[in-house]
């Protein structure tokens, strides 16, 4: 009988945790939801297109004239187009590449 409880027992928690864990994947569907609105049209197609390829780290941002992800320096046209537009390609790995002041 006791081993009977014991598995009921746990049997609760799992269930528990189950409901748990859906909660929090609804969660998580719901702030990406909530990002991607935020985001144009462009961006998302991407991102979308590249998640997969790029292991997940689609875009990268200007650090000290170089790309933050495959640090390769960025070429003075394509640098001043970059931080004109905020925003662009990095020549080398081709990611979504941000310029922040
Ligand atoms: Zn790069």
């Amino acid at each position: 009988m006791k081993k009977l409880e014991e598995i009921q027992e746990e049997l609760e928690d799992i269930e528990y945790e189950k409901k748990y864990t859906r909660e929090k994947i609804e969660k998580k569907k719901r702030e990406i939801e909530e990002l991607r609105n935020k985001l144009s049209e462009e961006i998302l197609e991407f991102y979308d297109k590249y998640r997969e390829s790029f292991g997940g780290k689609v875009v990268a941002v200007v650090e000290n004239g170089a790309c933050s992800v495959c640090t390769m320096k960025i070429p003075g046209k394509v640098y001043s187009e970059i931080i004109k537009g905020k925003e662009g390609k990095c020549p080398n790995c081709g990611r979504w590449i941000f310029y922040i002041e």
